[in-house]
């Protein structure tokens, strides 16, 4: 058995992988065999990540704010407290704040057996936040 206390410093979004402030804080990180990572993602308005996917699929569950998220193909969705996502094994997807709003979720994913929870492309254009693209 292993506590760690409230004592975990909040991590900025690397940019390459965000547009706009998005902080991290660390909820579950895999160890050995256990394999699952999670995430409380906080973006500011604007904010969202670039177009990625996952090996393993992911589950977002939004806690606060309003947000957007779209798969490759599919309309830009509005996405609410309460709301959660799933985004398939490797399907390409983006998910962020509102342009007006924060946005907090919940973010969790099995990683590989590399280790790795997510494969990054590019940012998202303003064309595709706005729905226009993408
Ligand atoms: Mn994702």
């Amino acid at each position: 058995m292993q506590v760690t206390t409230n004592s975990i410093e909040t991590k900025v979004g690397p940019g390459e992988w965000f547009t706009g402030a998005v902080y991290i804080d660390l909820v579950a990180e895999p160890a050995g065999s256990f394999r699952i990572s999670a995430n409380s993602v906080h973006f500011t308005p604007g904010a969202r990540t670039a177009w990625h996917t996952h090996p393993h699929g992911q589950t977002i569950y939004v806690t606060e704010g309003v947000g957007r998220c779209q798969h490759r193909g599919g309309p830009v969705e509005i996405i609410r407290p309460g709301d959660r996502v799933f985004f398939e094994p490797g399907e390409e997807h983006w998910h962020g704040a509102a342009p007006d709003r924060f946005m907090t979720h919940l973010a969790m994913l099995e990683v590989d057996d590399d280790g790795t929870s997510a494969t990054w492309g590019e940012h998202v254009t303003d064309e595709e936040y706005d729905g226009n693209g993408g």
